[in-house]
């Protein structure tokens, strides 16, 4: 199977979906978005297979990915770049030794 990763994603939904006037819009669209999740994990939504997706947790967990980067995108925010940053960031704070395995196989 081949992988997609973050950077490849990210650029997938820009060239689709890019419009940097409507910010407001796209952040409007995530919270709804988790709004969306939030149901789909209260309901206890059944888990997607190949006939069924639409209002699973998979569904909504995705449709809140794409919208963090598209507003990513909306910044110039290349989020891959970042999240090790972040990680080593809260290595500090809990103390913890995590965001080098980011780079391991
Ligand atoms: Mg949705």
């Amino acid at each position: 199977m081949k992988r997609i990763t973050i950077s490849k994603l990210q650029k997938y939904i820009k060239d689709k979906d890019h419009h940097p006037d409507l910010k407001k819009d796209y952040f409007l669209k995530l919270s709804e978005e988790v709004g969306e999740l939030a149901q789909a994990i209260r309901k206890n939504a059944t888990p997607a297979n190949e006939t069924s997706f639409k209002g699973s947790i998979e569904e909504e967990l995705y449709d809140v990915m794409y919208y963090t980067l598209a507003i990513a995108n909306l910044y110039d925010i290349d989020l891959e770049t970042w999240i090790p940053v972040k990680e080593r960031i809260n290595d500090e704070k809990y103390g913890t030794h995590n965001a080098d395995k980011l780079f391991s196989n």
